[in-house]
């Protein structure tokens, strides 16, 4: 599940003096006084079918539900099903003279007593007539979400779409809300033509009668009861396929195929890249993606996930807002998530960290080995950032309140990045494209194949490496997953040119505490000449203070410590400036280059103009984009008159980060009348929507009547949403009569939900501003 839509581009360096102090102890995660254990189960269901009709207009579903289970117990006679908001109609055992059976509503349970005792090797079929309003949840506790056209939004599309994470499913059919059972499931459901549905498994038989259409659908692969799901609606379909099976994308009418290409094109080569390197062939019938309205980020109902409609998007925001990330990330689900399942929420991270890191494997496979590493890098900032500023849990954690809270970014992210920090250390450092031959991925697939259609928690990770390879890495899990924190490395080195041994000495900063450990882990180090000279090594850090005596034929200029950035961590080292030159121009290392640049942007004002020149330069040439956001970012914080021309100058770069980066970083320098002038240029003319978006941003912080007479007509052009966005963001930094109005009018009559839903948000801002 991806909730929110993540592609964060700014890069806030976890390095020397970035202002990672803590002025105030993290808050506590969840709630200590609270344990978190899955529930115990006394019966397994088989199946699920679940047979139901849908009424558009009520909001209200009939469903004839079978549950086929098996008693765990001896003796079984009196269990319960989760179940809310839904009328019970009728409970029946369907033997041959259908029994009915006695039960009690105790929302959110229904119990059922059986007519006797029954035995473990008995097969009982439940059978369940209900209905209910399930609507009125709001999105994402959504069960059931109803989506229709009404009076103030006539273009609404008329759908519905079920959202089962966590705990959620049992608002539209009674079931065992919980992830440590497995059942395969069949789903047929009636909806007014012209709606069709899309649903887990194979599609087996459609049938039209009276203005109904029926869809019968079955996933055999057992699978936990959250992973069910509807999604109704006028859809047009284009299909792909993989090998043999259907790849198809159901979207909203009137979107062209190009387009629904656009987002989805890529599925395919997706799943062969994660069949490979999982060495598992992706395990269901087909695979589907509809694109549903409100819907938020996306999820990955077992071979049928569902994604927010805004994904859809047109040529010009492919480059800043490809569906890429979102697609490969709810594919990579199938595998880790549905196919295997953590047995209790405080393993979440088996699904979404193996999912984030899946995404950027995939990221590095379509674009490259530094696109991996820069993905990994602002997985590890964005994990860095919920650290300090809101608190520290280990990954697997039993203290949340309730499931949505441990879905945070110490499982998504930092779950994401401590997956790569296995791999470096199983691989013992190896880079490149991941292979099937790796230990890592070896240990990968049997873990998936030993618990295929299964559950599972963390110490099944740690049985999968020492089964494959014999190695024990308990000590890793324990550092990285069972505690929280990273290192937080400070590093001094010297040569001694007598003996030809540089002595590095580290010291782990960290403050030590109940969750905080010494990090034991091995460090690359590569040290360089300044005429060309290369030469590597490896230490083993693990004490709070340590120094390497390391033999080395030349005083290096500078040192690369973990130059891949495998590390998630914190590193200060103390390196004068032409050592941050050289590692910033010469460096082969992309992390190592990036990293120098937000050093050098970072610098003392006597260093200052070289410093300027070399980002300058960097933001001109470097081979990677990356590297040439950090440099304009650098460039931004350190100011003056050639940090803004050459700002200016990247305006006119072909990538749309690096002038998006560029804009933000003139942000500061917006007073300047050439700099207004510019942005105005970029705001209407720029091919980039998030250029566009972002001039909006810092027009609206000039504050001037000229700038907000700019806006106003950019607004009244109808923009796309992104840039719509940067816009009303842009307005809400006026104290100004006429940009509340139009704020207020955007969030009443604005093109769509979203631009209704953000002019609101902007609105709220810019009040909350004036009361202060
Ligand atoms: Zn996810």
């Amino acid at each position: 599940m991806r909730l929110v839509s993540i592609l964060v581009l700014s890069v806030v360096c976890c390095a020397e003096g970035s202002g990672q102090t803590k002025a105030a102890p993290p808050r506590v995660f969840g709630d200590p006084n609270v344990v978190q254990y899955a529930p115990s189960r006394t019966y397994h269901v088989q199946n699920y079918k679940i047979t139901a009709r849908i009424d558009m207009a009520k909001g209200e579903i009939f469903g004839d539900e079978v549950i086929t289970l098996q008693p765990l117990q001896a003796g079984l006679k009196t269990f319960y099903l989760d179940s809310s908001q839904l009328q019970i109609d009728s409970v029946t055992l369907e033997t041959a003279k259908k029994t009915a059976l006695s039960f009690r509503m105790e929302d959110p349970k229904l119990w059922i007593t059986l007519d006797r005792e029954y035995s473990r090797a008995e097969t009982l079929n439940v059978r369940i007539a209900y209905h209910g309003n399930p609507e009125g949840r709001p999105f994402p506790d959504a069960g059931l979400s109803f989506i229709r056209p009404d009076a103030s939004a006539p273009d609404r599309p008329l759908e519905v779409w079920s959202y089962g994470w966590p705990q959620n499913n049992h608002y539209w059919f009674p079931c065992w809300d919980y992830p440590n059972d497995k059942s395969s499931s069949e789903t047929i459901i009636t909806v007014p033509e012209p709606l069709s549905v899309v649903s887990n498994g194979q599609l087996v038989k459609t049938t039209h009668s009276k203005g109904l259409a029926t869809f019968d659908w079955i996933e055999h692969v057992p699978h936990s009861v959250y992973l069910v799901s509807i999604a109704a609606g006028p859809w047009t379909k284009y299909s792909q396929r993989y090998k043999s099976k259907p790849v198809d994308y159901y979207v909203p009418p009137g979107i062209d195929e190009a387009t629904a290409l656009r987002s989805f094109g890529l599925t395919p080569d997706m799943m062969a890249f994660y069949a490979n390197i999982y060495g598992i062939d992706y395990p269901y019938e087909k695979y589907a993606q509809t694109a549903d309205h409100s819907f938020g980020g996306g999820t990955e109902n077992i071979s049928a996930t569902s994604l927010a409609e805004t994904t859809l998007h047109d040529a010009r925001a492919e480059q800043d807002y490809p569906s890429l990330d979102l697609v490969s990330h709810e594919l990579a689900h199938q595998w880790f998530g549905d196919l295997i399942t953590e047995w209790s929420w405080d393993d979440a991270w088996l699904s979404e960290g193996f999912a984030t890191f899946s995404a950027a494997l995939y990221r590095g496979h379509h674009e490259g080995e530094d696109a991996f590493r820069y993905q990994i890098f602002q997985d590890q900032q964005t994990a860095a950032r919920e650290d300090g500023e809101r608190y520290r849990r280990p990954i697997v954690d039993r203290h949340y309140t309730k499931p949505w809270e441990i879905l945070d970014r110490t499982t998504y992210q930092k779950g994401a990045a401590v997956l790569d920090m296995l791999r470096y250390v199983m691989d013992e450092g190896t880079e490149g494209a991941p292979s099937p031959e790796e230990p890592f991925f070896r240990m990968l697939n049997s873990y998936l194949t030993t618990h295929r259609a299964g559950n599972v928690d963390t110490q099944n990770l740690v049985d999968a490496i020492r089964m494959t390879t014999g190695r024990e890495l308990g000590w890793f899990f324990d550092e990285w997953v069972f505690q929280g924190g990273f290192p937080e490395y400070e590093v001094e080195s010297t040569y001694n040119s007598a003996r030809h041994v540089e002595e590095v000495t580290v010291h782990q900063r960290q403050t030590l505490d109940a969750i905080t450990p010494l990090f034991d882990m091995p460090v690359h180090l590569v040290f360089y000449s300044g005429d060309g000279k290369r030469q590597e090594a490896v230490v083993r850090v693990h004490q709070k203070d340590e120094t390497f005596s390391l033999p080395l034929s030349f005083p290096p200029l500078w040192t690369d410590f973990d130059p891949y950035d495998h590390i998630f961590k914190k590193l200060t080292i103390d390196e004068p400036l032409d050592a941050l030159i050289a590692r910033g121009e010469r460096d082969e290392s992309m992390m190592s280059r990036l990293w120098a640049a937000g050093a050098l942007g970072r610098c003392t004002a006597a260093d200052h103009a070289a410093a300027v020149k070399t980002l300058s330069e960097m933001l001109a040439e470097d081979s990677f984009y990356g590297v040439r956001v950090a440099s304009a970012q650098a460039l931004g914080e350190l100011g003056g008159e050639a940090a803004r021309q050459a700002l200016l100058l990247a305006l006119k770069q072909p990538d749309s980060h690096v002038r998006t980066a560029a804009v933000v970083a003139l942000g500061r320098f917006v007073q300047e009348a050439t700099v207004s002038g510019a942005l105005l240029e970029v705001m209407h003319n720029d091919e980039s929507y998030a250029a566009q978006a972002a001039a909006a941003r810092d027009l609206g912080q000039l504050g001037t009547p000229q700038a907000l007479a700019a806006l106003e007509a950019a607004i009244a052009a109808k923009p796309s949403a992104h840039v719509m966005a940067g816009l009303l963001e842009g307005l809400s930094h006026f104290n100004d009569a006429q940009a509340k109005t139009i704020l207020e009018q955007q969030s009443t009559s604005g093109t769509t939900d979203d631009i209704r839903a953000t002019a609101a948000r902007w609105l709220k801002t810019m009040q909350a501003k004036r009361e202060q």
